[in-house]
């Protein structure tokens, strides 16, 4: 990279070093940035495409979830980062919409991008999307309406959440146990999604699905003469192998005579025994091991009428400890009556021929599990994507108490409110106002041709509607046409669409305000060998 002064060049940067300055800059980032929006734009909706993501090892997933997608999808280009970034984001704070932040994000820019062309300065164009924002939020909110933990509306929301994720046919039985499962986990007007945990076994069909009050632990009984149903349960929960450890220095031991042999055996089986007798000691009856359990503790856990269960997931573990109240004790002798847990019944039962482990009348009775069944594997994982939308949608609902209405309404709603506001404000801000107005109307636009219907008449039809104060009109996915949202019953918290507005406005502005990317060559990569040969910076990534 050089500089000039005079005649002659000074290099400032080391030999290898890409520089991309100015309007070069913009728009290599707005195209990574659109090329991720438009990976998932297709998947938008109910009539959304699902994507098929195959991994370096071959695993297959599919699905139609873009933050699944994304996750799934190995990111290179910074710019394209940012727009995973929103997704994230997304996830993190509602759980829904992210396919709508990201494709907004990218509209967004894409505006930008011609305003740049007309020679509007970036800052200019953020100031206008700045505004914009505020004056949406503020639409959004007046438009929302209140509903309460007990509105049918909450069945709607979860409805809404799990359409297009491929568990279509049994969406409103799903919808009523998600519905329920928030309502049981409410506490002083607190929701903490965290006690709701789901399970997915393989077998039987999606309206085997059922709600559990208490917990599932994908594991079994780990030895046959162990009890199966416990009831009064204490629980122990211990994160340490019930084994006895290898030796971990190299020290080896030379055994020259059977009486040694069985000399060191002996040894063994009584530090076995005395692990179990501190279990034994402390009063429980069930005890759920992170790690392994040694054969002959099991048998002598068995004879002491223990229920155990060994391997458990860390996740599981925590659950369990929140759910029965248990400390999870890693030295055996701190296991004392104070550190157990309890539960009304722990019970081992064949689900779909494999045995699971069913923890009921928990200590802390808001715990709760979905056991989602379905056919295939990929059937399974998607409906629990679906149900974990739908929790966190109903949950955004009560917690904020406002819904809008969706199908792209609430976009041509407010991209009108936009047009008639920057009127008001004039200038070249003006412009980048109604480039954003124009931004929202990609959610309409999008939902309308994946269901084949004409995206220009649509939108000029919708338009039309809102003028006339029809203010819930949207696109009716399954019907083909422009229907009232409302009555069609697809509704959203209006979390969703905050959310998605702010974070896609934000990671615009933040690419926008980008007018040079330096990157450096990587050590010992082609590029620092060819300088220019535009390794680590491709103006499209996909
Ligand atoms: P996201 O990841 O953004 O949640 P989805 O694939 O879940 O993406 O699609 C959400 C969009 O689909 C929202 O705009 C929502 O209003 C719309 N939508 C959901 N159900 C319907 C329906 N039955 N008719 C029309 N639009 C719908
Ligand atoms: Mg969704």
């Amino acid at each position: 990279m050089l500089g000039q002064t005079g005649a002659q060049p000074i290099f400032i940067l080391p030999e290898g070093t890409l520089r991309q300055i100015g309007k070069d800059a913009q728009k290599t980032n707005i195209a990574a940035a659109k090329a991720v929006a438009d990976s998932v734009r297709t998947t938008l909706g109910p009539k959304g495409m699902d994507k098929m993501l195959v991994d370096t090892i071959g695993d297959v997933v599919i699905t139609n979830d873009g933050a699944t997608i994304l996750d799934e999808m190995e990111i290179d280009h910074p710019a394209a980062k940012m727009m995973v970034e929103v997704a994230k984001t997304q996830e993190d704070e509602v759980g829904d919409g992210t396919t709508t932040a990201v494709v907004l994000a990218g509209e967004l820019l894409e505006k930008a991008g011609e305003l740049i062309d007309q020679g509007i300065h970036p800052s200019i164009i953020i100031r206008g999307y700045r505004i914009a924002k505020t004056k949406s939020l503020e639409v959004l909110d007046k438009l929302a309406k209140t509903v309460t933990v007990d509105s049918p509306e909450l069945e709607k929301i979860a409805m809404t959440a799990m359409t297009g994720k491929g568990s279509e046919a049994a969406k409103e039985s799903l919808a009523k146990l998600a519905v329920k499962a928030v309502k049981s986990i409410i506490e002083d007007d607190e929701i903490d999604t965290d006690n709701i945990k789901i399970e997915k076994r393989r077998g039987g069909s999606i309206d085997d699905t059922e709600l559990i009050e208490g917990l599932v632990i994908d594991k079994e009984v780990v030895h046959a003469a162990m009890p199966k149903t416990v009831r009064d349960a204490k629980i122990a929960l211990i994160d340490s192998a019930l084994e006895i450890k290898e030796t971990e220095t190299d020290a080896q031991i030379r055994i020259t005579n059977p009486e040694q042999l069985k000399g060191f055996i002996e040894q063994e089986n009584a530090m076995l025994k005395e692990m179990v007798d501190k279990i034994v000691k402390s009063g429980c009856n069930v005890v759920f091991c992170q790690k392994g359990i040694d054969d002959l503790a099991q048998h002598y856990l068995a004879k002491n009428k223990i229920m155990a269960v060994r391997r458990v997931k860390k996740s599981d573990m925590k659950t369990l400890a929140k759910a029965t109240g248990a400390s999870i004790i890693t030295n055996l002798d701190e296991l004392t009556e104070d550190e157990l847990g309890y539960a009304g019944i722990v019970e081992e039962k064949k689900v779909a021929g494999e045995e699971i482990i069913f923890v009921r009348k928990c200590k802390n009775p808001k715990a709760v599990s979905i056991l989602i069944r379905g056919g295939t594997e990929h059937v399974v994982d998607e409906a629990k994507r679906a149900m974990e939308d739908a929790i966190l949608g109903v949950a955004a609902a009560i917690k904020s108490g406002k819904i809008v209405t969706g199908g792209g309404s609430t976009e041509v709603e407010i991209a009108k409110k936009l047009r008639e506001f920057s009127e008001t404000v004039g200038g070249r801000e003006q412009l980048a106002i109604n480039a954003f107005a124009d931004a929202m109307e990609v959610i309409p636009k999008t939902l309308a041709s994946s269901s084949g219907m004409d995206t220009i008449d649509t939108l000029v039809e919708l338009r039309s509607l809102h003028e006339k104060g029809k203010t819930s009109y949207g696109v009716g996915v399954l019907k083909g046409k422009c229907i009232d949202m409302e009555e069609e019953g697809v509704v959203e918290p209006v979390k969703i669409k905050t959310q998605a507005i702010k974070s896609a406005s934000e990671a615009a502005e933040m690419i926008l305000r980008i007018d040079d990317v330096i990157t450096a060559s990587k050590v010992g990569s082609e590029s620092s060998k060819s300088p220019g040969a535009g390794q680590g910076m491709p103006p499209g990534m996909m």
